[in-house]
């Protein structure tokens, strides 16, 4: 039964045109880093972001955009990604002899939801008692529309200035100590970094409905007004991603953000929020097709500030609640 005015679930849609990043690379063979690809549907070879890289933005935002740090377990305090499984309070089910075996694992996913926003938020993974929870976020791989998307690999020297020092007599220095002249070679180095531009297919699904749910037994152990809370924390951590991206390499490929246009489909009761892809040029008009046989309400965005507003909106929502029978 849904409850009005209440949020189940969103599906974000998203073209974001990012110029001169390398937020996510396949890894370094030797000083050249390869950045990522991906390989789509019919055969296609294009540029991509892990999903992955963008949980880890959100949650690092959430983490930022929370002044009290309490609400977080030790672990997620300090970022830590091991999360609910460095938390004492869960893994010290384990061992607590008031608590019977059978119910070590639903005490100690209750604890480790009820004392961190994050472990309840984006999911965990506990070895003992073995619990896990899967995140209530989701995102997919970030995918270069294919036509739409370059590479260029930029090499680049750092060097070292006491490499040109030249003895008195004009002579080089040719006793060193062996150590000495490899620290040398070391700091003056030669390496190769890429840099991508496109218009980048983003999706990502959000489910409050899940906050605070003990899905070992289906009952919320975390009060209405906090899943509220937690709810808008969340959201707020969308807008952070998507006009901030974290990533790889920012130091000194700080993505330019030309445009990031799309629709969020919103769904108040208890029906999964469909997402298309936006790989699709026409997955704004589908989208809204879609949501209206579907009767969900869709809300499109043509820049970064709209899509801030539709996100704001969004947060006077209360995160629909699942109604169980009493026994
Ligand atoms: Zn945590």
């Amino acid at each position: 039964m849904a409850e009005n005015g209440s949020l189940f679930e969103l599906g974000i849609m998203a073209r974001a045109t990012w110029n001169l990043h390398s937020l996510n690379n396949e890894g370094t063979v030797g000083n050249v880093s390869e950045p990522r690809t991906v390989m789509l549907a019919n055969g296609d070879k294009t540029d991509g972001i892990s999903g992955e890289m963008l949980k880890h933005i959100h949650s690092y935002f959430m983490w930022m955009l929370e002044s009290d740090k309490s609400h977080f377990c030790q672990a997620c305090q300090n970022m830590h990604p091991q999360k609910a499984d460095e938390n004492p309070l869960v893994t010290g089910v384990q061992t607590d002899r008031e608590i019977s075996a059978d119910k070590k694992p639903k005490v100690a996913m209750e604890k480790a939801i009820v004392s961190c926003t994050l472990c309840d938020l984006h999911g965990f993974l506990v070895q003992r008692p073995t619990i896990s929870r899967s995140s209530t976020l989701e995102f997919g791989w970030v995918i270069g529309i294919p036509g739409n998307t370059h590479r260029d690999i930029h090499m680049h020297a750092r060097h070292w200035m006491g490499g040109r020092e030249v003895p008195e007599g004009g002579e080089e220095v040719t006793e060193e100590a062996p150590e000495r002249v490899a620290r040398k070679v070391a700091a003056q180095m030669i390496y190769h970094r890429p840099t991508r531009s496109g218009i980048y297919a983003v999706i990502s699904v959000f489910q409050p409905w899940r906050i605070g749910l003990n899905e070992m037994d289906y009952h919320y152990v975390v009060g209405k007004n906090e899943r509220k809370r937690r709810c808008e924390l969340a959201l707020e951590a969308y807008k952070a991603t998507f006009a901030h991206p974290e990533g790889a390499m920012d130091t000194t490929r700080l993505p330019h953000i030309e445009n990031f246009e799309g629709a969020i489909i919103i769904s108040k009761t208890n029906f999964p929020a469909p997402v298309l892809s936006p790989l699709q040029d026409d997955y704004a008009e589908k989208a809204r097709n879609l949501a209206e046989k579907m009767e969900l309400e869709i809300v499109s965005f043509t820049n970064i500030e709209q899509f801030c507003d539709a996100i704001t909106e969004l947060k006077e929502l209360q995160p629909w609640t699942l109604q169980m029978p009493t026994s």
